[in-house]
């Protein structure tokens, strides 16, 4: 029984690290060849279409057909020259993958057999037969119609013979049913309110960009051990196994050398990702055995969400040449960390200015500030909704779990800066007017943030919002997640917040205030009401917990209690205030996340029972079977005072191993029974609630037994690798 396990290990001792082709050129000679980029639509579209084509996306503005069908013919022939034989409108539905679903090039020609054609109608539009995605009821399979359109902000590229092209995906009613749509309108919406509160400031601003650098952590697994795991094959994680005695407590495998296997791998889905234009900068080892992160340098945010799920399928697929397998998982083992993928958040303006970077002078750093803080108080604002922006089953284990970003959303601004609102609060008068001495002394101090935050930002890894000197770091983002649901929260949260801002200054230099002064006296005003969320210590503590309580901070650890956030009156209203979701289109992704939550929950708990009752029991009563042999044996041969001596331990053995067997059996019945009724609950929310407080508290407490159990056994006959051997064994 214990065979597939053995044979899992003896082939991972044969394996030899995979040579990858070095290549002859060097990085830049190849960056981004696999890309229809500017440089390549400057050579195979003429000036016109080009030009018009480069207006038409910094303005936003629809491309007319004939650009479109000019356009299309350029891309055609390049991918063609490149080999691609297909292409493809590439999207991300609500799963946390992607999808893309292929067409020849090649149409009937007049004159007999094929020709390969591409028209700008094509490359505009597609019509996925979409049913099977999710969409939380907003598309009914009769009607099953969605199409994809082109989003001309992302580049098209090419993978696998194939061209794809970046296309947002909405039903034919309108309603979007992706990512990409909603995220876009949301950076939209941001850039407009930042360019309005710039003009504060600088007069030359005329677009804000929001910027993502994403650090990706994962786990690497050898194929034959993952193929010997059962939960980890269908869950993505590991449903039971008991601690290795040796795991991360040495902090001997942070930065570490990275193993020969491994680090083969990376450079293969390396080369991949820059002949794709992605820029990954930096590649290491995480905390935990066998867990490693890589990071592009930032770039925009939609771009950088694009290039984060590509990433995410090309290490997926580099893997398997190399006889791994990738974990995005959020939680793949219990008991050691598991993976985040913090996303770093910042944004510039088209004149230069990162307004995260304090600048040269007073003006720039009062620019600064007002980002700042209003960042700061859109975050307190909606702490629940960013909450549920990041939240899932496989979040669940990390959010509040002592290792991650904890369940209560706060902001860390550093010493200084704390310093530096504290100085605002005391200072800027109410209501009056600042005398001229004061407002010189403030902006003398404002201008001096660049130089002290130079050498002194201190870092927080126990935050979930931290500011790390040039922009914030969200870390509660899980690992497999599609960065976009974070990513829309934030710029929808900080678009709003800075049209609030406006109006209000405004309102104050209507009534004859001065502007830096009622930029001034709002932001003072908004240092005060954000205060509370603003915590310097550890996040991962009981005090905190008691602490951020007694500030009004939520602390939410249920997953479909923590999407209500996107229910509340508040969230509604702003979602459509700035045109990001509809109603319809918000109760329609709540549906998709509370179904998601319930499959998972219900995948795992099926995956859990059926490998206690065929894989763990039968090998438990086989060692029992054993134990009794030996027992009876010694009753054989000894005398009975001997025998009693001799057979006691072993017979506590035998009741020790039996009761945790009648114990699995008993609460897999129960976990099955708990499903019956879970399953009866047609309402998707409840559903939910019931499958993470009736269902799920099952699988912690089967496992315990398991756990017990694999210490126990004779290693001989254990049918899992164990955990020593998944994280160890390379
Ligand atoms: P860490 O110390 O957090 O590991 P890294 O140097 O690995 O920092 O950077 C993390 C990510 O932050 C990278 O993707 C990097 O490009 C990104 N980053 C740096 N500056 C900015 C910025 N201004 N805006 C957004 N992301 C940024
Ligand atoms: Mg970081």
């Amino acid at each position: 029984m214990a065979k597939l396990r053995f044979q899992a290990l003896q082939e991972l001792f044969r394996r030899e690290p995979i040579k990858s082709e070095k290549k002859a050129q060097t990085t830049s000679e190849y960056y981004g060849n696999n890309v229809f980029d500017r440089t390549k639509m400057k050579k195979y579209l003429n000036i016109d279409a080009y030009e018009v084509f480069t207006r038409s996306t910094e303005k936003n503005e629809p491309i007319d057909r004939t650009l479109a069908d000019q356009i299309a013919a350029g891309m055609k022939t390049w991918a063609t020259e490149m080999g691609a034989t297909h292409y493809t409108h590439w999207f991300h539905p609500l799963t946390d993958s992607t999808a893309e679903k292929h067409d020849a090039f090649i149409e009937f020609s007049e004159f007999g057999g094929v020709v390969e054609n591409f028209s700008g109608e094509r490359l505009a539009q597609q019509e996925p037969d979409a049913s099977s995605f999710p969409s939380g009821g907003l598309r009914n399979t009769f009607e099953a119609r969605g199409y994809t359109a082109w989003d001309t902000s992302s580049p098209a590229f090419i993978i696998n013979r194939t061209l794809c092209i970046p296309t947002i995906f909405v039903s034919y009613t309108g309603e979007a049913l992706d990512y990409k749509t909603p995220l876009l309108k949301a950076l939209s919406a941001m850039d407009k309110a930042a360019v309005d509160v710039c003009q504060y400031f600088d007069k030359n601003v005329r677009k804000v960009t929001s910027n993502t650098g994403w650090e990706q952590e994962y786990f690497l697994i050898d194929e034959s051990l993952f193929c010997a795991r059962p939960d980890m094959m269908l869950t993505g994680r590991t449903l039971m196994g008991h601690a290795s005695s040796k795991d991360q407590q040495m902090d001997d495998h942070y930065f570490g050398a990275i193993p020969e296997r491994v680090k083969a791998f990376m450079y293969d889905f390396e080369q991949e990702a820059y002949k794709l234009g992605i820029p990954i900068k930096t590649r290491h080892n995480e905390v935990a055995p066998n867990q490693f992160e890589c990071a592009p340098i930032f770039e925009e945010t939609n771009l950088a969400n694009d290039h984060n799920q590509l990433v995410m399928e090309l290490m997926r697929r580099t893997a398997r040449k190399h006889h791994f397998r990738v974990l995005f998982h959020e939680k793949p083992f219990a008991g050691i960390n598991g993976s985040g993928k913090h996303c770093n958040w910042s944004l510039s303006t088209d004149t230069g200015t990162n307004l995260f970077k304090p600048g040269r002078n007073p003006k720039t750093n009062l620019q600064f500030l007002t980002f700042l803080i209003n960042t700061v108080k859109a975050v307190h604002k909606n702490s629940d909704l960013l909450r549920a922006s990041v939240m899932s089953a496989g979040n669940t284990h990390r959010m509040g779990a002592n290792e991650a970003p904890p369940s209560i959303i706060s902001a860390f601004l550093g010493r200084h800066l704390t310093h530096m609102l504290n100085e605002i609060v005391e200072k800027v008068p109410d209501n009056k007017e600042m005398d001229p001495e004061l407002k010189t002394d403030l902006k003398l101090n404002i201008g001096k943030i660049p130089e002290i935050l130079l050498d002194n930002t201190d870092r927080n890894r126990t935050s979930p919002f931290a500011f790390t000197g040039n922009r914030f770091e969200f870390r509660a983002v899980g690992s497999a997640a599609n960065i976009a649901a974070p990513m829309i929260v934030l710029n929808t949260a900080i678009a709003q917040q800075l049209k609030d801002f406006k109006t209000e200054v405004d309102e104050l230099i209507f009534s004859g205030t001065k502007k830096d002064e009622a930029i001034f006296q709002v932001l003072k005003k908004y240092i005060i009401e954000s205060e509370p969320v603003r915590f310097e210590g550890n996040g991962y503590s009981k005090e905190w917990e008691t602490e951020a309580q007694k500030r009004g901070l939520t602390n939410i650890k249920s997953v479909p209690l923590g999407l209500d956030a996107y229910h509340k009156k508040e969230a509604k209203e702003l979602f459509r205030n700035l045109g990001i979701y509809n109603n319809k289109e918000l109760e329609g992704r709540l549906e998709v996340e509370y179904e998601k939550f319930t499959k998972i929950i219900q995948i795992e708990s099926r995956v859990l029972g059926d490998l206690s009752i065929n894989h763990i029991v039968p090998t438990g009563v086989n060692y029992m079977n054993l134990l009794i042999k030996n027992v009876q044996g010694l009753k054989d041969i000894f005398d009975d005072v001997e025998y009693k001596s001799l057979a006691k331990g072993r017979i506590e053995q035998i009741r020790n191993v039996s009761t945790h067997i009648s114990d699995i059996k008993e609460l897999v019945n129960e976990m099955i029974e708990a499903r019956k009724i879970a399953n009866r609950i047609s309402e998707t929310r409840e559903k939910a609630i019931a499958y993470d407080e009736q269902v799920r508290p099952f699988m912690e407490k089967i496992r315990v037994h398991i756990d017990k159990l694999e210490l126990i056994v004779d290693n001989e006959i254990w049918p899992l690798p164990k955990y020593r051997e998944l994280l160890f064994a390379r």
